[in-house]
């Protein structure tokens, strides 16, 4: 096995173009499983951790520029304000250890569609940056980033640079239901975000259908009938959760049944709702 080691972008996407056949690795927490396990064998590793300005997050255009490399540790620590959605998803990711080493662009590149960076994307607008030496650069919305199970826009020639997110304008929530409280994969997850400037509310579903996936009926219901002045109407939170939970489509597995991961998605989605709104009025009032 070849391992190509780039220290600038430049070198990494020549090295792509050049071997269309290396596997990336940043983190190599879902690679060196892969590879241990003998899922995969590559004839080429291009090894990203030399490039150091992928490890690096900044406010750009109004929008957090996140490197494909920063680690979930960075988020948690850096960026619990600026991203809260992302970040609530980042603490609940694998063990200290898989936080130092685990990225937010690595999640990307698997693409699974359990990865629980994808939801908080979904919900606050995300927009993946991919380039590659002959084509140039390509801004990919997470909406169309996800095409199947652990499939994604991305082409053999492109490596993923940064993930832009809006900053957070309103209050955002993640859920998880797993197996048990930590190192687990989720058996469903959700992120809700609140966007009270534009009278608009994201959601993000995990691990409840082929990809990652927004509730797109569930967000015209509460853009139609949300009154953002006002107490939560219980009879609506219901109508959203149940939006949200038609909005799924499971499978049965290991982790959990395709019928519970549905009923889950509408308990978290009422639930986050309610967390997001009770922020929102307390802010109004403060
Ligand atoms: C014990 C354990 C617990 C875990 N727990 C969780 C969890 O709770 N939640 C969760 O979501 N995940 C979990 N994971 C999976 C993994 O940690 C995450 O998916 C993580 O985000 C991967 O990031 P990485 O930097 O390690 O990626 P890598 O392993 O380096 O790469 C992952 C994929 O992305 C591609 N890739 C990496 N960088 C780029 C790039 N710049 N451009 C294009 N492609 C790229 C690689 O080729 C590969 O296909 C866990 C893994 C382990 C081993």
């Amino acid at each position: 096995m070849d391992f190509l080691r780039p220290t600038t972008w430049e070198e990494a996407l020549a090295a792509k173009a050049d071997r269309p056949d290396a596997v990336p690795i940043q983190g190599g927490t879902d690679v060196m499983v892969e590879i241990n396990f003998g899922v995969r064998r590559p004839p080429a590793l291009l090894d990203l951790t030399g490039v150091a300005e992928l490890r690096d997050w900044s406010m750009t255009g109004g929008m957090c520029r996140l490197g494909a490399g920063v680690p979930y540790a960075v988020v948690v620590d850096r960026l619990g304000d600026v991203l809260p959605g992302l970040a609530q998803a980042a603490r609940t990711v694998g063990s200290p250890q898989i936080r130092n080493r685990g990225s937010v662009g690595g999640n990307l590149g698997a693409a699974s569609p359990a990865g629980d960076s994808h939801p908080p994307l979904l919900s606050a607008g995300a927009v993946v940056e991919v380039e590659s030496r002959d084509r140039g650069v390509r801004m990919i919305p997470a909406t169309e980033f996800y095409l199947g199970v652990k499939r994604s826009a991305l082409e053999q020639d492109e490596l993923i640079r940064a993930v832009h997110v809006p900053p957070a304008t309103g209050p955002q929530y993640f859920s998880k239901v797993g197996t048990r409280n930590a190192m687990v994969i989720a058996v469903c997850s959700f992120a809700i975000a609140l966007h009270p400037g534009e009278r608009r509310v994201g959601t993000g579903l995990g691990s409840a259908a082929p990809t990652p996936r927004r509730a797109l009926e569930a967000e015209e219901l509460l853009a139609a009938e949300l009154d953002w002045e006002s107490p939560l109407d219980p009879a609506l939170a219901r109508r959203f959760g149940e939006l949200c939970a038609r909005a799924a489509a499971p499978i049965d597995d290991v982790r959990g049944a395709a019928a519970y991961r549905v009923h889950a998605i509408g308990v978290l989605a009422r639930r986050t709702l309610a967390w997001a709104w009770t922020d929102h009025l307390g802010k109004r009032a403060a």
